[in-house]
């Protein structure tokens, strides 16, 4: 389909020529897959909610790769709508406390965590001493300490481990990753990020309990936090944020809203924000030879482009099933996702080093 379409050939013959190696490895291919797999993979899905109900599972109707075999829930009602939905037999369905003997099922090959951050860490082992590979949404963790533990479970059990992060198969993002890491307009000097929403939902959401992993740092910043790391191609060394509070009852234990610099060892500064009182999603670089941005950035679709050049006239793509596709490649060829559970830790190591800064109030390292 891809290859019929010759801005996109040029798009993917642009990047292969020239990404960096620090985000994305010059070995795996982009966009969709030349050719489906013999085999589709079956992928289970660990928690239906939203993003699960929303995304993954029509997603899973377009993968050429893999196919939504299986699911877990705790709650009777939603496996009846789902087996119906979408055709998935009892015998690949779950729940969380006989969730183990997945183990024992040869049609499930890749368990996808889509639960509330606070469960990603037992999940992830669950699924790995189960021998499935692993998808596991963002953010990783509750903290980096977590990722590692679910790292080396993954390792232990001789299983994949990869992150959610659909935006390294979105034209807009992947060109943004081309034009810093190549160094396009020359050294990225400065970057400007946010992404955020405006708090419209359930008082009571996991969303805004911090012992589940809530807040917008760890919901939408994550995004940003891979944006400028992906723009620069860098890891970022040290981290100055601060809060901001309007006294909002919503948000008694997650922040509301936060504000951060990172600083890279090449000398680039990027500043970030995320609140959950603000609608806003930008990824902006100011190089030496001009600047390039996306905006809106980190959604499912719908980002826009533009360079010294012009605007980006980039094609739009289902994020979600090139994510899922590639990660089902990957696991067949037994090559390494471009995406992998190090690159959640590292994001997870510098959301900790933001939480240490707001309560320092000091400059922190992010190690
Ligand atoms: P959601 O609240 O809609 O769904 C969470 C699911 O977990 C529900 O089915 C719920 O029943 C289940 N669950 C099990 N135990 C629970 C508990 N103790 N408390 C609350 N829920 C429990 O959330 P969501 O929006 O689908 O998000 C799930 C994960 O997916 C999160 O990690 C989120 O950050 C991530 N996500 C990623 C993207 C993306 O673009 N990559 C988009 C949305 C969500």
């Amino acid at each position: 389909m891809e290859t019929r379409n010759p801005s996109r050939r040029r798009f993917i013959r642009n990047l292969s020529a020239g990404l960096g190696t620090l985000m994305v490895s010059p070995a795996l291919t982009f966009g969709c897959l030349e050719k489906p797999q013999s085999k589709k993979l079956g992928v289970a899905l660990v928690g239906l909610g939203s993003y699960s109900g929303g995304q993954l599972a029509p997603a899973l109707q377009e993968t050429k790769n893999c196919y939504l075999a299986g699911i877990v829930s705790g709650t009777p009602s939603k496996i009846k709508d789902w087996q119906q939905r979408y055709d998935i037999p009892a015998a690949n369905c779950y729940n969380y406390e006989n969730f183990d003997e997945i183990a024992k099922n040869p049609a499930i090959d890749i368990i996808y965590v889509v639960l509330p951050p606070s469960m990603h860490k037992e999940y992830t082992i669950r699924a790995a001493k189960a021998g499935k590979h692993v998808i596991c949404e963002k953010p990783m963790a509750m903290n980096a300490a977590e990722c590692a533990e679910m790292v080396a479970a993954c390792k232990d059990a001789g299983r994949m481990l990869s992150i959610g992060y659909r935006l390294h198969f979105e034209p807009h993002n992947m060109e943004m990753m081309h034009l810093g890491q190549q160094k396009i307009y020359g050294k990225v000097l400065r970057i400007d990020t946010v992404n955020g929403y405006s708090w419209g939902g359930d008082p009571n959401a996991w969303r805004l309990k911090k012992a589940m992993g809530g807040g917008p740092l760890m919901d939408m910043g994550v995004y940003s936090i891979q944006g400028s790391r992906y723009t620069i191609g860098e890891e970022p060394t040290f981290v100055t944020a601060k809060e901001v509070k309007t006294g909002n009852p919503l948000f008694k234990e997650v922040e509301e809203t936060i504000s951060w610099e990172l600083e890279f060892p090449g000398g680039t500064k990027a500043k970030g924000e995320t609140s959950f009182s603000k609608n806003y999603s930008y990824l902006r670089a100011e190089a030496e030879k001009g600047s390039f941005e996306i905006k809106p950035a980190y959604g499912y679709g719908g980002q826009n482009g533009k360079t010294p050049k012009g605007p980006m006239n980039l094609p739009q793509v289902n994020e979600q099933a090139l994510q899922m596709d590639d990660f089902a490649e990957c696991v067949m060829q037994k090559k390494p996702t471009r995406v992998p559970g190090e690159m959640g830790m590292l994001d997870m190591k510098v959301i900790d080093a933001i939480f240490r800064s707001v309560r320092s109030g000091k400059r922190e390292a992010i190690q």
